[in-house]
C-alpha cells in the first residue's frame, strides 16, 4: 500500500466507530446466564449442565456465551471441532471441555491432552493413539467414549462396546471419565415413532450401562440434548448437554408454557433509501414481485451473504417500532426490499428487526425455518462474518 496513505489514516482512530451502521446481530448474555440458571432448575441437584457452544455458540460468540453460561451454573462446556475448543483456551476459559466430534489425527489428540481438552472415542484406532501421546508425556489423558444407540452417526456400535472398554482397561494412562449417548428424534412429538425410538435409545443406553462394574460408577454418564432434557427427567443421568434451550428456543414448540426461556440474540439493520413507485412494478431481481398498488418501498442493507437466506424471499415480515412489514421480492447478497406503505413516518437510518424483540413484538427463528424448510438450530447458526456481534 501507499505509504502517504497509510500516514494519512493512522490518526483516525477506529475504536470510536459504531458497528451498528448497517447490519448487526446484538447478543444478550444475561439472557443465557437466565437461560441456564432456568435449565439448572430442571435437574436434579448432581446432574451437572454442560453449555454446547459449537459454531460459535450458535452463531452468538462462542466466547460471550461461554462465560455467561458458566455464570449461570453450567459445570463445562461442549463443542464440535478442536479449533473451536482451542479458541477458547486462548480466551482464557479453563474449565472442562468436551470435542463432540471425532479427533482422528495424532497431531490432533497431542493438541487435546496439551490443551486439557477431552476427546470423544469411538473407536480403538484413536484410544492407542491416546495413549501413546500420554504415555510420552507421562499423563493421564481423559477421555469420553460415545456408543451409538440409535443415532447412526458418531460412536461405537453397542456390539463393539465390551472390546473397546476392556482394550482402554489395558490402557495405564487413559482414564475413561465418561460415556454418553445422542438421541435422534428427542425433538419430535411425544407419541408415536419419536417416543418409540426415544424410549428404545434410553433403554439401550441403561443395558449398557448397567455392565459396569460399581467401581465405574463414578464415572459421568450423558445421553440427552435440550429436547432430551426438556422431554424426560429419566434422560437426565449425570450431566445434559443443552445448546438451543441456551439460546433461548423451546427444542419443541409445543413445550409447557411456564418455560422462561429468553432468545438471546436479535437479528437488525438500518433503511438505506426510501422509494415510492407506481402500481404495477416488478421488484428486485426476476421481478418476482409487482406492486399491486402505489407503494412505499424501503431497501434494508441486509441480504443473503450476511444469512438471511434467500429461500424466505416474500415470506417473512420485520419490525420497525413494534410493527410488521412484509419484505418483499427477492433476497440479493446485500440488500432486501420491505414494503412500508402502511407508514409515512419511516426514514432512511430507522432499524429494522429481523429476529428478536421489537417494542413488545417478536419474530422467532421458528417463523423463518417454517417458511424456509429449515430448523431453528440452522437459523441460529448462519449468521455471517459481515455482521458484527454487538454484546449488550
Ligand atoms: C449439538 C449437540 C448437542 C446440543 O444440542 P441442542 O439440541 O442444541 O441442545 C448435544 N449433544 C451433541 C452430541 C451435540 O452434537
Amino acid at each position: 500500500m501507499n505509504a502517504a496513505c497509510l500516514v494519512k489514516y493512522k490518526s483516525l482512530s477506529l475504536d470510536s466507530i459504531d458497528p451498528r451502521q448497517r447490519a448487526w446481530v446484538e447478543v444478550f448474555p444475561s439472557a443465557i446466564r437466565d437461560n441456564t440458571q432456568f435449565v439448572k432448575s430442571l435437574l436434579e441437584e448432581n446432574c451437572l449442565l454442560m453449555a454446547v457452544v459449537k459454531a460459535d455458540g450458535y452463531g452468538h460468540g462462542a466466547g460471550t456465551v461461554a462465560e455467561a453460561a458458566l455464570e449461570g451454573g453450567a459445570a463445562n462446556l461442549g463443542v464440535a471441532t478442536l479449533q473451536e475448543a482451542l479458541d477458547l483456551r486462548k480466551l482464557g476459559i479453563s474449565c472442562p471441555i468436551l470435542i463432540l466430534g471425532n479427533l482422528v489425527n495424532f497431531k490432533d489428540l497431542d493438541a487435546c491432552l496439551n490443551w486439557d481438552l477431552i476427546p470423544t472415542i469411538s473407536s480403538s484406532r484413536e484410544a492407542l493413539f491416546c495413549q501413546k501421546i500420554a504415555e510420552s508425556y507421562e499423563k493421564k489423558f481423559n477421555i469420553h467414549i460415545k456408543v451409538d444407540t440409535g443415532m447412526t452417526r458418531l460412536g461405537c456400535d453397542i456390539s463393539s462396546l465390551k472390546s473397546l472398554i476392556n482394550l482402554i482397561d489395558t490402557l495405564e494412562n487413559i482414564e475413561l471419565v465418561g460415556i454418553y449417548s445422542h438421541l435422534a428424534l428427542a425433538d419430535g412429538e411425544r407419541h408415536g415413532q419419536p417416543e418409540i425410538i426415544t424410549s428404545l435409545q434410553k433403554k439401550r443406553f441403561n443395558s449398557l450401562l448397567s455392565n459396569f462394574k460399581p467401581a465405574r460408577q463414578n464415572l459421568c454418564r450423558h445421553l440427552a440434548n435440550s429436547a432430551g432434557t426438556f422431554r424426560d427427567k429419566a434422560l437426565h443421568y449425570d450431566m445434559v448437554r443443552v445448546g438451543l434451550a441456551l439460546y433461548g428456543y423451546k427444542p419443541f414448540e409445543d413445550f409447557a408454557d411456564n418455560c422462561s426461556l429468553k432468545p438471546a440474540l436479535a437479528v437488525r439493520a438500518r433503511i438505506t433509501l426510501i422509494r415510492d413507485v407506481p402500481s404495477h412494478t416488478g421488484v428486485s431481481y426476476g421481478h418476482d414481485f409487482i406492486t399491486k398498488r402505489p407503494s412505499r418501498l424501503a431497501v434494508v442493507g441486509i441480504g443473503y451473504a450476511d444469512g438471511i437466506n434467500r429461500a424466505l424471499s416474500g415470506k417473512i415480515s420485520v419490525l420497525i417500532n413494534g410493527y410488521f412489514y412484509p419484505q418483499v421480492g427477492s433476497i440479493t447478497m446485500d440488500q432486501l426490499v420491505i414494503d412500508i406503505t402502511e407508514n409515512n413516518d419511516i426514514r432512511i437510518g430507522d432499524v429494522v428487526t429481523f429476529l428478536g424483540e421489537d417494542k413488545g413484538s417478536s419474530i422467532t427463528p421458528y417463523e423463518w425455518s417454517q417458511a424456509c424448510g429449515s430448523i431453528p438450530w440452522e437459523i441460529l447458526c448462519s449468521f455471517k462474518y459481515r455482521l458484527p456481534r454487538v454484546v449488550i
